[in-house]
C-alpha cells in the first residue's frame, strides 16, 4: 500500500465511533477504509484495556435506548462466548472483542490499515480531500470524498483547521487519564463478599495510605470489570494521572510510565489488604493509556449540560445518551465536584449537528471529540454514544456522497430513516 489511493469514505481511528462509522458506510456500499495507529479495532475497548461498555439503557432502568452497530457488537461478542451483554452493558474479553471486530470488518468489506498514524489532512478550498498516513511503508496521501474523524482527539479536524475547545471551561484542565490493567489469580466470590461491606474499598485505600503502602494518587475504585468467561481475572480502572494534554507525546509518555508504577503499587495493596486477592498478579497493561478528554471540535451545534438535564428534544436527533455526568477530578484523586447523577429514566437526544464540523466541509467528527461542552462530554463520551455518533456519521457520509451534497445539507429525515432501518433507536 503506497502512493496515492482513493476511497469514498475514510474513517480515521478504529475505536467505538470509528468501527460504527466504517461498518455503516461499507454496509451501504461505499468503498471504505479505517486507518488505525494500533494493531486492532476497538480503541479504549481493546487497545485501551477497558472490557466494559455502558450504558445502553436509560439511566437506572432496563429500557434499552441504544441499538445499531454498537449494540450488535456487544451481542456478537457475547454470542461468540467472549463475554456477556444485557440491555444496559457489556463485559467481555478484550482479545475476543478484537477478533469479532475484525470479523465484522471482513463481512462488511471495510478495508483496514493498521500501524498507520494519520499525521495530516489535505484541504482544498475549505474542503477536506484526503489525509496523510505515516507508517512503515512511508508517508503518503490517501484521498477520499468524505472523511470521518474518529481519533478521539480530533487529530484530523485540528490538522484541517477546525476550531476546538479543550478541558474544563473554567481552568482548561482535562479529565485525568488512566492506564487500565488486567490481573489474574483473583478469587472473585471471596472478593465480592468482602467488597459488599465497602463497595469502593475506601477503607482499604485509606489504610494503605496511612501505612505508607501507596502514594495518594487515588482513593476509591473507579471500576472493576469482570466476565464469567474469565472468572479469575479483573480489569482495573484505578490509576489516575492529572494535568495531561493527550495531544502531546511527551505527556502521554510520562503518564504511561507513572500509570504503570501506580498499577503495580495497586497490585501490592490488593495482595496485602483484600481477601481473595492474596495471589493476584499482573496479566497486562494495554497498548495505550486511557484518555477521557481532549479536543472537542466546533460543530454546527454544541451540546451542553443544560440540554442534557432538560432532556431537550432535537429535530435532528440521531439517538440517545443516558450516562450520568461522569467527571473525574481534574486536579486530584476521586471524582470532580461537577459530577452529576440524574434521575432514574434519564435519556437525552444527540443532535446530528454536533458531528458536523462547522469550519471544514466534507468532514465529520464522531465520538469523544464531537462538539459539546466539558460537562456534556462527561456523559456523551461513553462507548454506546460514541457508536451512535459514528454510525450516524457513516450513514450521513454515504447519503451526502450519493446525493452530491455537503454534510451540512443532509436531509435529517432521510438520515433518520436509514438509521431506523439499521436498528438504531430514537
Ligand atoms: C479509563 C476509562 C474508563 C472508561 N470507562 C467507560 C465505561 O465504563 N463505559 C464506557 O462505555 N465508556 C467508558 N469510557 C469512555 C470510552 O471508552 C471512550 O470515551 C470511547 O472509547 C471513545 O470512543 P472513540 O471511538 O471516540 O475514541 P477511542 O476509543 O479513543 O478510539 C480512538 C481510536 O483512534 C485511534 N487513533 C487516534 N489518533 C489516531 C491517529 N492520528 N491516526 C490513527 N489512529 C488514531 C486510536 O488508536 C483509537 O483506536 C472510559 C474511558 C476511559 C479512558
Amino acid at each position: 500500500m503506497s502512493g496515492e489511493m482513493f476511497y469514498d469514505v475514510i474513517v480515521c481511528g478504529g475505536g467505538p465511533a470509528g468501527v460504527s462509522a466504517g461498518f455503516a458506510a461499507a454496509r451501504m456500499g461505499a468503498k471504505t477504509l479505517i486507518v488505525e495507529q494500533f494493531n486492532c479495532l476497538g480503541g479504549v475497548a481493546t487497545a485501551g484495556g477497558h472490557g466494559h461498555i455502558c450504558l445502553y439503557s436509560s439511566w437506572g432502568t432496563d429500557e434499552r435506548v441504544v441499538g445499531g452497530i454498537i449494540y450488535e457488537i456487544a451481542e456478537r461478542v457475547a454470542k461468540a462466548g467472549y463475554g456477556i451483554c444485557t440491555n444496559s452493558s457489556a463485559d467481555f474479553e478484550i482479545e475476543g472483542m478484537k477478533l469479532v471486530l475484525e470479523q465484522m470488518a471482513e463481512e462488511s468489506k471495510t478495508d483496514l490499515l493498521y500501524h498507520s498514524f494519520v499525521s495530516n489532512a489535505v484541504v482544498k478550498d475549505g474542503k477536506i480531500t484526503g489525509v496523510v498516513a505515516q507508517n512503515k511503508t512511508g508517508r503518503y496521501k490517501i484521498m477520499a470524498d468524505r472523511i470521518i474523524d474518529c481519533t478521539g482527539d480530533g487529530d484530523v479536524c485540528a490538522k484541517a483547521g477546525c476550531g476546538f475547545d479543550m478541558g474544563d471551561e473554567e481552568n482548561g484542565f482535562c479529565q485525568p487519564v488512566t492506564l487500565m490493567f488486567t490481573i489474574g489469580g483473583v478469587d472473585y466470590e471471596k472478593v465480592s463478599k468482602f467488597r459488599g461491606n465497602d463497595y469502593k474499598l475506601v477503607d482499604v485505600w485509606k489504610k494503605a495510605r496511612e501505612n505508607g503502602d501507596m502514594r495518594p494518587f487515588q482513593h476509591c475504585i473507579m471500576g472493576w470489570w469482570w466476565t464469567p468467561t474469565r472468572p479469575d481475572q479483573l480489569g482495573i480502572n484505578f490509576t489516575h494521572i492529572n494535568f495531561i494534554d493527550s495531544t502531546k507525546a511527551e505527556d502521554l509518555t510520562s503518564a504511561t510510565i507513572e500509570g504503570r508504577k501506580q498499577a503495580y503499587e495497586t497490585i501490592e495493596v490488593y495482595r496485602k489488604y483484600v481477601p481473595g486477592m492474596e495471589n493476584c498478579y499482573m496479566i497486562s497493561t494495554p497498548n495505550t493509556i486511557g484518555i477521557r478528554e481532549s479536543r472537542r471540535i466546533h460543530g454546527l451545534y454544541t451540546l451542553t449540560k443544560e440540554d442534557l438535564l432538560a432532556m431537550r428534544k432535537f429535530d435532528d436527533s440521531i439517538g440517545y445518551g443516558s450516562f450520568f455526568i461522569d467527571i473525574h477530578s481534574v486536579s486530584g484523586p476521586g471524582m470532580d465536584k461537577k459530577e452529576y447523577h440524574p434521575e432514574k429514566g434519564f435519556k437525552y437526544q444527540i443532535p446530528y449537528r454536533i458531528i458536523v464540523p462547522k469550519d471544514i466541509d466534507n468532514l465529520f467528527v464522531a465520538g469523544r471529540c464531537a462538539s459539546c461542552t466539558h460537562e456534556a462530554l462527561g456523559s456523551l463520551r461513553v462507548m454506546p454514544q460514541c457508536g451512535v455518533m459514528g454510525q450516524a456519521a457513516g450513514v450521513a457520509a454515504v447519503i451526502s456522497l450519493n446525493r452530491r451534497i455537503s454534510p451540512k445539507e443532509v436531509n435529517v429525515s432521510e438520515l433518520q430513516k436509514n438509521l431506523k432501518d439499521q436498528d438504531c433507536i430514537f
